[in-house]
This record gives structure tokens, C-alpha cells and sequence, in this order.
């Protein structure tokens, strides 16, 4: 195993985080050989979200920085939540993030064996009891944080009842609730988790993996710890709300262990994000309740929707880099997300001409039938990306916003008598508009080109203050564009607990827009391609246009620093 690693940080990163200061102090005092071993635990009950790339970059990212390894888990330890569907999309959910496990893919459901037998072996110690007590029973002996708990009558059973129970109710003699296996070590612990916790209950729903092999299976808290010990982790992180739980870990590490190994558990603070939703129950509410159009909305803040909505992994790793890990938890503000997102597509989308709201703009005294083809830079941030050509005739499309008959001071875009620039193009001067008789909407914009001005000619200098995007009419293609908008209204929608979250969904955050016109340029673009429209923000092919065979965008977030400044 490689044990030196490469245990500098990336230039420009001064500061290691606290879990990265504990690696490098257990590899600089030959902590277990030397070896940094973690592991990503999810549980295949849902699609895995933004939050646990937080984990996982800490899992796999430390792991590689260190040259260590990272297993990938799956707690599969409540048959009836689980499903191969999650198994499938968690993994290809890592994959895309830039992870890969190589041939360490383990499942909990492999160590059911092993979990048992520990089980048995508490027995025989006198550290496990068959409880038959209804579940209200047991946790109403549990006691309060300030008050002892009550020992079970069961408690006191004996070895051989313990074990002949425990194997029957693995044969499915019982009803499911009906008993439990707890292990025996303390109902006065200030520890709640260390009171007689449950570790074995009866479960009669075939599991994805072990189908009905078995008829009890080990609690999360029964499992966890030890499959980290069977498969020889060193650095076990998890969210600080399991720190409670980590006594009880131990403990059972304490009887089973038969060296000085052993896995160490250290915490740190969940990603939260504003105006979402984190938690996979209501994430599956969500989904189930139609309030979103599958896991993979664009809206929903799962990895298959960033994904889907134009995302990168890149952003979304520089995102969790910058939000880093603590101790103390906090909701990290979304717009710290879509900054990230424009940071790393302002140097990789190549920009091109869209109008979302298109009403035409006509060039009275350009030539009709002329075509000119225009060059238009693919990325001012990078020259390597080239150029592209779009085409200009005497009928095009402009943003209806972006004309006023009548405004107010200042308003630098198309309104009679002002001169605008067309991006790489004109410097056009608006004469006036047509408009419907009855309707009064805006139908036609009459406006003069100045042929001095052409892009690039000494004359195109000339001090004008709006510049607008256009494309031609008859060279340009129909898109439909989806515009998404927060989930919830309000920042925090977990904040009050008797507010049923579902109420606090926002009503706008998707709007479809269906006659939008898109520059030819884009009739090569393929799923997942990632573009700027210009003076509009960042959009991405969405996988219904290979579906439906037409164009379809989604908007990842709008611009917020660009030319248009000038204009809005
Ligand atoms: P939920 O409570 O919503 O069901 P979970 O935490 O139980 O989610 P798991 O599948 O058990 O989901 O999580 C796998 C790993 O990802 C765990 O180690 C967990 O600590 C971590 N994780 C889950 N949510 C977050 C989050 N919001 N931020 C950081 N890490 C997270
Ligand atoms: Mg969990």
C-alpha cells in the first residue's frame, strides 16, 4: 500500500481542516501501519443528495489525497426502505462526482452472518436479552435524559432462553414487534443510546439482496460500527448527530475486538441548504406526492437533479471546498452554490444568441435577402475556444423587454430615436413599432443600421450604452426553455416543526417557456451541453430533447456579472 501519499495540500490552501489535521497527525505517528482506509455508508433507501456529496468528498477526496482507501458501503440493514433502484443510482451518482470504490463494493446485508454470530456471542456473555415488550413499553422505560430508565422484566433471562429465542424468532415463529434482542448494558447511562439499545428486530419483508434468508435483522447502530471494524477502517466520519451514538459504538467494538485496532468515529456538520429540503423522507414525499417530476427534478436538490438541471461536479466539489467542515452546524446559503456553478462556467460555456420572449425587430434599410455572417467569440475567458458564425438579416428576433415605446430616464435599450448596439453586429437606431389594433402588444420594431458599424470596423467604437443579443428569424431554431426558480419560499422550510413543509413549496418555481428562438449553433448541441445565453445566465440540454427530439433547455442559474450590466 502506498503509505507516503502525497500529504501536502494543493497550492494556495493554507489551512487544513480539522479531520485533515487528525490524518496527518495518525500518519505522522504510524497510526495503524499507516494506513488511512475510510468508507461512504449509504443507505439505499433514497437517491442521494447534495449533502452526501459533502461526505463523499471527504470519504474518497481524503482517502485519495492520502493515499489510503475508500470503501463503498451500502447499509442495507431495513429491507423494507430499501431498493435496488437506489443501489443503481447511488453508484452512478459517485461515479459522476469523480469517485470510484475499484473492487471495494461491500453491503452490511454481507456481514448479516457475522452480526449474527456477535449477537449470539453477547448472549452467552449475559450481554444481549430477548425483550418481549412491545415496542411503547420499551421506550417508555427508556427513561428521560434526567431520568434513569426502568430495567426490563426480561432482563434477567437466561442464557439458554435467550438463545433459543433469539434463534426462533430468526425462524419466523413470531410476529414481527412481537420480541426484540437488546443488548444488556446500562438503563441509568446519562447516554441514551447506551440503555439496553435494541440491536435485533423481526422483519418479514424480503430483503433486495439476502431475499427471505432472514427473518431479524441488526438495527443501523448494531451494524454500522462493526462493519467498519470487519473491513479494517481507519477513519470512520459521519454527521455530527451521530457523535451521541459513538459510545455505544465503541462498546460494542469493546467486545468484539481481539486487537488494538479499531475504526475511530469523528463528526462533523451536516450541508444544509436554503430553501430546500435535505432529508430523504421528505425528499421521497416529495417525489411520491408529485410536488416534483421524479428525483431527477431539476428543482430538487438531489445529485441526479443538479446533474439534470446543468450542474457540474467541478462546482459542485468547489462548493463543498468552500463551505469546508466543522463542528457546528449551519445552513450554507444556496447562492454560494450558484456562484460556484458560474465560476466554472464562465471558463468552459461557450457563449451564444437566445431570445427567451422573442418579438421581431426589422432592419428597414438592410438589403432583404442579405445574410452576413457575423463572428461571434465562443468565450472572451478563453480564446483557445474559438468562434462561431451567426447569421444577420434584415428580420430578427429581440427580447421583448428589451424595448419601451415610452421610457423612463436612463433606459438604455430600443426605444425610438436611441441608438443600441446589436452584439456583433450593428449600432441600430429604433424608428418605431407596429403594434396590434385591439391587443395593443408590441408586434414589430422598425429600426435603421448604420453600416459603418459593423463589428470590428473603427465606427462600431462608437459610445453607445445598450447592447443587445438578437438572432435572425429565419436562422434561427424554436427551443423551449424551463426556468426554475427555488423550491420553497422561505430560507429555512425545516425551521418550524409544526409547519407541514409541503406548505411551504413555491407555486413559481418552474416556468416553461415554449417559443423560445435559439441561435443555429445550437442545433449540434447534445444532452447535457452546457451554454451561456447571453445577457441571460447558464442553461443545459435537458434529457427530454433527446426524448422528444426537439431542443429543451434548463436554466442552471441566470448571470450575474456581464455585459449587460451596461443595459439593465
Ligand atoms: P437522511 O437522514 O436524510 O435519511 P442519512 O444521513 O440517513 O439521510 P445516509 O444514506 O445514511 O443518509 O447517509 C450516508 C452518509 O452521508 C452518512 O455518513 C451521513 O452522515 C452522510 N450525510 C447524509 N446527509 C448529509 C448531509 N446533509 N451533509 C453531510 N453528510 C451527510
Ligand atoms: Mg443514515
Amino acid at each position: 500500500m502506498n503509505t507516503t501519499g502525497d500529504t501536502t495540500r494543493e497550492e494556495g490552501k493554507k489551512n487544513l481542516n480539522f479531520i485533515e489535521t487528525m490524518v496527518e497527525n495518525d500518519l505522522k505517528e504510524g497510526r495503524n501501519g499507516k494506513r488511512v482506509h475510510t468508507r461512504f455508508p449509504p443507505e439505499p433507501n433514497g437517491y442521494l443528495h447534495i449533502g452526501h456529496a459533502k461526505a463523499i468528498c471527504l470519504d474518497f477526496g481524503l482517502a485519495q489525497r492520502y493515499g489510503g482507501k475508500c470503501n463503498l458501503r451500502f447499509d442495507d440493514t431495513n429491507p423494507v426502505k430499501e431498493d435496488t433502484e437506489y443501489v443503481d443510482s447511488i453508484m452512478e451518482d459517485i461515479h459522476w462526482l469523480g469517485f470510484d470504490w475499484e473492487d471495494r463494493l461491500y453491503y452490511a446485508s454481507d456481514y448479516f452472518g457475522q452480526l449474527w454470530n456477535f449477537a449470539v456471542d453477547l448472549i452467552k456473555k449475559g450481554l444481549a436479552y430477548v425483550d418481549d415488550q412491545p415496542a411503547e413499553v420499551i421506550s417508555r422505560q427508556k427513561g428521560t435524559p434526567t431520568q434513569p430508565g426502568t430495567e426490563s422484566p426480561y432482563r434477567t433471562r437466561s442464557t439458554a432462553e435467550n438463545l433459543d429465542l433469539f434463534e426462533r424468532m430468526n425462524q419466523g415463529e413470531f410476529e414481527e414487534g412481537s420480541r426484540v434482542l437488546r443488548a444488556k448494558i446500562d438503563m441509568t447511562s446519562p447516554n441514551m443510546h447506551m440503555r439496553d439499545p435494541i440491536i435485533y428486530r423481526i422483519i418479514n419483508h424480503p430483503h433486495h439482496r439476502t431475499g427471505s434468508a432472514w427473518k431479524v435483522y441488526p438495527m443501523y447502530d448494531f451494524a454500522h460500527g462493526q462493519c467498519d471494524y470487519f473491513e479494517g477502517i481507519t477513519h470512520s466520519w459521519c454527521t455530527l448527530e451521530f457523535e451521541v451514538h459513538r459510545p455505544l459504538y465503541d462498546w460494542f467494538i469493546d467486545q468484539l475486538k481481539d486487537s488494538d485496532y479499531r475504526p475511530r468515529q469523528t463528526e462533523f456538520n451536516r450541508l444544509n441548504l436554503t430553501y430546500t429540503v435535505m432529508s430523504k423522507r421528505k425528499l421521497l414525499q416529495l417525489v411520491k406526492e408529485n410536488y416534483v417530476n421524479g428525483w431527477d427534478d431539476p428543482r430538487m436538490p438531489t445529485l441526479c437533479g443538479l446533474r439534470r438541471r446543468g450542474y457540474t461536479p467541478e462546482s459542485i466539489k468547489s462548493f463543498i471546498d468552500k463551505i469546508g467542515y466543522t463542528k457546528f452546524e449551519a445552513v450554507n446559503d444556496v447562492a454560494l452554490l450558484e456562484s460556484a456553478v458560474r465560476d466554472d462556467l464562465n471558463i468552459r460555456a461557450p457563449r451564444v444568441s437566445t431570445v427567451l420572449d422573442p418579438v421581431k425587430l426589422i432592419v428597414t434599410n438592410y438589403p432583404e435577402g442579405q445574410i452576413e455572417l457575423m463572428e461571434a467569440v465562443n468565450n472572451p475567458e478563453d480564446e483557445s475556444m474559438g468562434s462561431h458564425e451567426i447569421a444577420f438579416t434584415q428580420e430578427l428576433f429581440i427580447e421583448r423587454e428589451d424595448f419601451m415605446e415610452n421610457p423612463p430616464k436612463k433606459y438604455f435599450r430600443m426605444t425610438p430615436g436611441q441608438e443600441v448596439r446589436l452584439k456583433n453586429a450593428y449600432i441600430v437606431k429604433c424608428t418605431g413599432c407596429e403594434k396590434n389594433e385591439t391587443t395593443g402588444k408590441i408586434e414589430k420594431i422598425y429600426c435603421e443600421y448604420d453600416p459603418q458599424t459593423r463589428s470590428g470596423m473603427p465606427e462600431a467604437n462608437r459610445k453607445v450604452k445598450g447592447t443587445l443579443h438578437w438572432v435572425s428569424t429565419a436562422h434561427s431554431l424554436e427551443a423551449e426553455v424551463r426556468l426554475y426558480d427555488r423550491l420553497f419560499c422561505v430560507e429555512n422550510p425545516n425551521e418550524d416543526k409544526d409547519i407541514d413543509f409541503r406548505s411551504l413549496l413555491n407555486p413559481d418555481s418552474l416556468k416553461i417557456l415554449k417559443n423560445c428562438r435559439v441561435e443555429q449553433e445550437l442545433a449540434k448541441a447534445k444532452v447535457s451541453d452546457k451554454f451561456q445565453f447571453q445577457r441571460l445566465g447558464y442553461f443545459s440540454v435537458d434529457p427530454d430533447s433527446e426524448k422528444e427530439g426537439r431542443l429543451i433547455f434548463n436554466r442552471i442559474v441566470p448571470l450575474k456579472d456581464s455585459w449587460s450590466k451596461t443595459v439593465k
